[in-house]
């Protein structure tokens, strides 16, 4: 049964409105294309209630400014107890929204809470230093709160990302807007409602549904916006740096796109590295910024990896997503399908193999078989570009240094994983490999503590860990004079 719908509309200042147009749009399920609601469309006038409700909500003399941080903290644990009540309706309703297997969607939720945890324990742990300053000053820094946040999110893990942006605003101190993607509105909705029922007060998180040119500009461009946190495509992260630059310098922390190479040794455990490698890039049917798309297999174990990797594809099971026995659901939308289908039409073109897959299942829906291609090259566009679906990419090499070398040869650098025995190789590659997160024996390997962001254009900023809230502080100086004493 199709989980219930609460909320459609706006959430400002802890009330639910309507857009001042009257306007709403439709979202889908990407199991069968079916409309499941109609959800109000912000624009510009919308835009400047939120953001005027989340300044209010941060002048000085506000409920959340006078608050003390533990009890930022304490609101925060008890909105990650009501996550944790309401996991399973929240699995529900993300899967049927963006089309991630319900079970994925359960171990996402249950995992998030743990994120919520991890920042209620910082709200009262940003703390300022003392400067040994030249001259006869006692002088310390303060971190404080940057001020209204524009929290602008993607569709492929609408709750992580709600909650991993959101939480470490709030334990900041900041107060914010949140705006999720069109493709998936609905479970953001449902967690502004339980911060509500947490008791937060009102302003300090806005939702405000609609689409990029519209909502998602009036936010980058309103000058009452401190900071922009963005995770989406690169072509719209430059956007969102430049509507900074157009307007009042906001700080803007992007998560962007990747190309993430996974190396495999000859030395590595096969048994293991398969299935790490296969679930590396087709976990949520590919539509992870940190996908394994470019899979570099050692020449000594090229044949065998292969014939491995094809026999685990075939495997997978495709089908609904509320299915338990399905692996993988389908792609969110039309768009991203047909997007994908080009790219493997491409690798084909270009004279990579195509092994297995690679083809739409059924005629409802917009599932893809996953696909896996052999003997990829560099300068094929299956190696070069994001693909952001369920194909795997096996590019051969020799040594060490030239997998290196290749695996910098991008201008994404989020993430990177290693299959070695050798420790050597392993912590080489680690120091050499230009990414943000280096996995070793592992991969997808995520936890709240552990700082998660890009090297060159994969963006700009950390998201988790103790890195990422200090990007929603600004650091102030004060030194006070001290008159001498004899
Ligand atoms: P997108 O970047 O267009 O959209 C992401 C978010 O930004 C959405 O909320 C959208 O409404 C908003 N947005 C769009 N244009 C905007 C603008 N000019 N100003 C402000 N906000 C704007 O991503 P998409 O179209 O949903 O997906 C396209 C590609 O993005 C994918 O193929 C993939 O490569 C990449 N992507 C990456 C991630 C990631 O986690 N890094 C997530 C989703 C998509």
């Amino acid at each position: 049964m199709a989980p219930e719908i609460k909320y459609t509309k706006l959430f400002i200042d802890n009330e639910w409105v309507d857009a001042k147009s009257g306007k709403t749009f439709e979202t889908y399920s990407p199991h069968d294309g079916s409309v499941i609601a109609r959800v109000a469309e912000a624009d510009k006038e919308d835009v400047d209630l939120a953001v005027a409700a989340a300044k209010r909500a941060f002048h000085r003399n506000s409920e959340w400014r006078q608050m003390d941080a533990s009890k930022r903290g304490e609101i925060l644990y008890k909105f990650s107890d009501l996550v944790e009540r309401d996991q399973t309706y929240l699995a529900e309703l993300e899967s049927y929204n963006n089309g991630m297997v319900l079970a994925h969607a359960k171990t996402f939720v249950g995992g998030t809470v743990g994120t919520v945890r991890f920042f209620a324990s910082c709200a009262d742990k940003v703390t300022g230093e003392t400067i040994p300053a030249d001259g006869e000053v006692f002088s310390y820094t303060l971190r404080q709160p940057v001020g209204v946040c524009a929290l602008i999110l993607p569709w492929n893990a609408p709750i992580a990302m709600f909650l991993s942006k959101v939480c470490t605003a709030l334990a900041a101190g900041c107060t914010v807007v949140v705006k999720p993607a069109e493709q998936t509105p609905l479970t953001a909705l449902v967690l502004a409602a339980l911060l509500a029922e947490a008791g937060l007060p009102k302003g300090v998180v806005n939702v405000v549904t609609g689409f990029g040119p519209g909502a998602g500009t009036s936010l980058t461009h309103h000058s009452d916006v401190a900071k922009v946190s963005f995770t989406g495509s690169l072509e719209v992260g430059k956007l969102i740096q430049q509507a900074s630059g157009a307007s009042n310098l906001k700080r803007v922390t992007l998560e962007l796109g990747g190309k993430s190479p996974l190396i495999i040794m000859n030395d590595a455990d096969l048994n293991v590295a398969v299935p790490y490698a296969a679930n590396a890039v087709f976990f949520l049917q590919g539509q992870i910024c940190i996908a394994a798309s470019r899979l570099f297999v050692q020449s000594g174990i090229y044949d065998k990896f292969v014939e491995a990797a094809v026999k685990y594809a075939q495997s997978i099971k495709v089908g609904n997503p509320a299915d338990p026995t399905t692996q993988n659901g389908p792609q969110v939308d039309e768009t991203m399908m047909n997007k994908v289908l080009g790219y493997i039409e491409k690798g084909k073109q270009e004279g990579a193999k195509l092994l297995c897959g690679g083809y739409r299942v059924g005629t409802s829906g917009y599932y893809i078989q996953p696909a896996v291609f052999a003997n990829v090259t560099d300068d094929m566009t299956i190696a070069k570009e994001e693909i952001f679906g369920p194909v795997q990419s096996i590019l051969k090499f020799d040594t060490l240094e030239e997998a290196i070398d290749r695996a910098n040869a991008t201008n994404y650098g989020l993430a990177a994983g290693i299959f070695t025995s050798n420790l050597n190789n392993a912590l080489q590659f680690s120091k050499h490999v230009e990414a943000g997160t280096v996995w070793v024996n592992t991969y997808l390997h995520f936890a709240p503590q552990q700082p998660f962001g890009g090297f060159k254009e994969s963006g700009i900023g950390r998201e988790n860990g103790v890195d990422s809230l200090l990007a929603y502080t600004e650091v102030k100086t004060v030194a006070v004079n001290l008159p001498k004493i004899v």
